[in-house]
């Protein structure tokens, strides 16, 4: 947080507060690790530029000066950037913010958070960058010269497509949520929306990067893409410190599908929605829905040889049969609950838990190890069951495959 949404909100209200405007003077506080230019430094380049323009590139703002230097603002976890006059309870202390929860906020006063001050030649609204946690970040980059900052960043996840992500996953071994939230190989993608792509998408956060299809990549920077642009729509979200420059809360939050909403019910198919960690950052998914998702894919994706392995659950007499096949695993509580099973190289990702497989055929599957499952798969080998279908649970029954 702030991710590329509420970066571009803040860039497309805030540069009606900086572009065009000369600076009189600026105000900071004293030199920290918020400075990546030295307060002296600002005061001096600044005073009496004009900012002409207002760009953005993932999470960071680029003001473009007369002088041919930019200006870079970087809003790391808490840092708001808004103009004289915003009122939010947002821009209170946290103890102020608890105990105030019910009183109409009064215009906001600069505080010791308050690292940057711009004041302007025409004397109107100042314009402030406060940031509580000084992960936000400062730098003037002169006319002509990079920094390594900028020179690192990959493309802007706006401007992104599926065969960039899809380039990038080859080769790489971790899952495809943290390749999403590397910013050098799309800039803007933080952990809210990260959590929404996937879900919508229909992939688990927790797919190794490298096993994900290109049809795959193509629906999660397409569903990224969604959930930003109607995130960029509805002002961002506001869930901790982010604030619109005119004080006001955005709106994605109400919006959000997935991430935050751990133990409520999916927005697709009721099954409650997971937390886990990866890369130490919380990841929010629905166990089912990329299942669905991946057995909805059709004839858009290969099928996975995983497919053809033969099956070892047999259906006891006068039981249902299930979707796998005629051979008929025993089928009790069908519900979106089907497993998912890893691409590419037929075998089990991690666990035997991971295939597509029925609730009654996870049950049996749950004690099991991956080496036992392996062991298992040897024994039955040769065994003539049908290759295990993928299923549908929103469409049509599969066509069984005879023997
Ligand atoms: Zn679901």
């Amino acid at each position: 947080m702030p991710e590329l949404p509420e970066v571009e909100v803040t860039r497309r209200r805030i540069g009606k507060l900086l572009v065009g405007r000369k600076i009189a003077c600026v105000v900071t506080t004293k030199p920290s690790y918020f400075f990546l230019t030295s307060p002296k430094k600002l005061q001096q380049e600044l005073a009496g530029r004009t900012i002409h323009k207002l760009d953005r590139h993932g999470k960071y703002l680029l003001a473009r000066l007369d002088s041919g230097a930019t200006l870079l603002l970087h809003l790391g976890m808490t840092g708001q950037l808004f103009g004289e006059g915003a009122r939010s309870i947002r821009l209170l202390r946290a103890p102020d913010r608890r105990s105030k929860t019910t009183e109409k906020p009064r215009g906001f006063a600069p505080d010791e958070h308050t690292h940057l001050q711009l004041e302007f030649k025409d004397g109107g609204p100042r314009v402030f960058f406060r940031d509580v946690r000084k992960f936000g970040k400062v730098l003037l980059v002169a006319e002509g010269q990079s920094d390594a900052r900028l020179e690192k960043l990959g493309i802007d996840a706006l401007e992104a497509d599926g065969s960039h992500l899809f380039e990038a996953a080859r080769a790489r071994k971790i899952p495809i949520k943290s390749l999403l939230l590397d910013q050098a190989v799309i800039a803007g993608i933080g952990n809210i929306y990260a959590d929404e792509a996937l879900f919508l998408a229909g992939v688990s956060p927790r797919r190794v990067a490298r096993r994900v299809a290109l049809a795959e990549c193509v629906a999660i920077v397409a569903a990224a893409q969604k959930v930003m642009r109607r995130s960029i729509q509805t002002g961002g979200s506001s869930i901790s410190d982010y604030v619109n420059p005119d004080g006001s809360d955005g709106g994605y939050q109400h919006e959000r599908r997935v991430y935050g909403r751990e133990d409520e019910p999916c927005p697709t198919c009721g099954t409650p929605i997971r937390r886990f960690v990866i890369a130490q950052r919380s990841s929010h998914y629905c166990p089912s829905c990329p299942n669905v998702a991946r057995s909805s894919w059709g004839a858009a994706t290969p099928q996975p040889q995983s497919q053809n392995l033969p099956c070892r659950l047999q259906a006891k007499p006068g039981q249902t049969p299930c979707l796998h096949g005629a051979s008929g695993h025993a089928l009790s509580g069908l519900s979106s609950r089907t497993l998912e099973i890893s691409q590419e190289d037929g075998r089990t990702g991690g666990s035997a838990r991971r295939a597509f497989w029925t609730n009654d055929c996870e049950r049996r599957l749950r004690s099991l190890t991956k080496a036992s499952y392996d062991s298992n798969k040897k024994k039955t080998r040769g065994h003539s069951c049908p290759p295990i279908l993928p299923v549908n649970l929103e469409g049509p029954r599969p066509e069984r495959s005879g023997r």
